[in-house]
């Protein structure tokens, strides 16, 4: 209680010293917003939601483009609220980097809360577990977090399900310029199961968390160590795919 209690003391804090800026347009936002997003920029994140996929004219939600490698089929389902063009100067993409350099507890808060009301009662298993695809130890050092590991967190604390720490990540995590075939080389040697963390997962639904897909590699790397220690089914959970 006392935690919770400096935890909040420390937000409150922390606002007033750095007022709340919208996720999307970074304009200042009242100190008690409970959005990360202004009004104009969650209209924006509602119709992103609602589009359809420009490859195969499904609704965002229910497009499966873009893990077409996985041909052990470790993946069972893939879930995410929205795609974008990382070309394009959009809020998705900005709430993206948000997510990666900023500590804000509110964002990891909507996007879990989002995460929990689109994408939850989607699935129909039961005995779940979350995890996540985990950040490396360079990135961490240099934006102070892992922001996987912080939206699993809220994820949690709102859907009550369990967190696994089952993955780590080592080498190098700079995967912008490299091509698929590459981004695959480079995940298979990035990511390990961390060890004696097996009976953690043995026979569990596993959700694995991620901010982004772009193709799929690091998912299908992560999901694959996952069902080798015994997983029963692994979902992926994004905020986005890009397209
Ligand atoms: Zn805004
Ligand atoms: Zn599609």
């Amino acid at each position: 209680m006392v935690d919770s209690n400096f935890r909040k003391l420390i937000n409150k804090a922390h606002n007033l010293i750095f007022p709340p800026r919208c996720a999307g347009c970074s304009d200042l936002m009242p100190l008690n917003s409970t959005d990360a997003f202004c009004p104009k920029c969650r209209e924006k994140w509602e119709m992103h939601k609602r589009e359809t996929c420009r490859r195969c004219g499904q609704p965002v939600s229910e497009c499966w483009c873009g893990i077409p490698f996985d041909k052990d089929r470790c993946i069972t389902n893939e879930y995410h609220l929205v795609q974008y063009d990382k070309k394009a100067d959009t809020i998705i993409k900005r709430l993206i980097y948000k997510m990666k350099s900023s500590r804000r507890n509110l964002l990891y808060y909507t996007v879990a809360q989002e995460m929990y009301t689109e994408l939850f009662p989607r699935i129909e298993y039961t005995d779940l577990i979350l995890t996540y695809v985990p950040r490396s130890k360079a990135n961490i050092t240099k934006y102070g977090h892992d922001h996987a590991l912080r939206l699993t967190l809220s994820l949690s604390e709102l859907s009550g399900i369990e967190i696994a720490h089952m993955l780590s990540h080592s080498g190098n995590s700079n995967q912008k310029k490299l091509n698929v075939l590459q981004r695959q080389q480079n995940a298979q040697k990035s990511y390990n199961i961390i060890k004696g963390a097996k009976n953690l997962i043995n026979g569990k639904n596993v959700i694995l968390i991620d901010d982004v897909m772009t193709t799929g590699s690091t998912v299908t790397r992560c999901a694959k160590l996952l069902k080798l220690r015994g997983a029963r089914r692994v979902l992926v959970f994004t905020v986005a795919k890009t397209i």
